[in-house]
């Protein structure tokens, strides 16, 4: 067992608002919203960052959590108005939580280039 928050969340032993979650994915609203609409998507396998996903499996697991992830966006009414997919990757790009996750942010204009 390790103690990883987002593990820890993907069974279920902290409490988060989850939006939706399929065999290998989960989604739910971050802590700390940055925009009217911003969710954490993640696998439920453990991996520390997006680059740590290798070979087929990686590719697999990186594809369906990005395409869960425009699902959450569609459910969610997202697509009209278009929304955001981020994947801060270490900690001198803002990533915090080392288990792979996808932001999706939505329901604001978005600025562009991101800080
Ligand atoms: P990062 O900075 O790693 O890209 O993003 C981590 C995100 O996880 C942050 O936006 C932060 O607000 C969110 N977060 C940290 N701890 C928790 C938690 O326990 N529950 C939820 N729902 N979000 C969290
Ligand atoms: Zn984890």
């Amino acid at each position: 067992m390790n103690d990883c928050i987002f593990c820890r969340i993907v069974r279920g032993e902290i409490p988060a608002d989850i939006v939706a979650r399929t065999a290998d994915a989960v989604a739910f609203r971050d802590l700390n919203p940055q925009a009217p609409a911003h969710v954490l998507v993640v696998p439920t396998r453990h991996l520390a960052a997006a680059r740590d996903a290798e070979g087929e499996e990686g590719a697999m697991l990186l594809g369906r959590t990005l395409q869960f992830a425009t699902r959450v966006a569609h459910d969610l009414g997202l697509d009209a108005n278009g929304y955001r997919l981020v994947a801060n990757t270490g900690a001198g790009a803002g990533q915090s939580v080392f288990h792979l996750h996808v932001h999706l942010l939505g329901g604001r204009p978005m600025g562009w280039p991101p800080g």
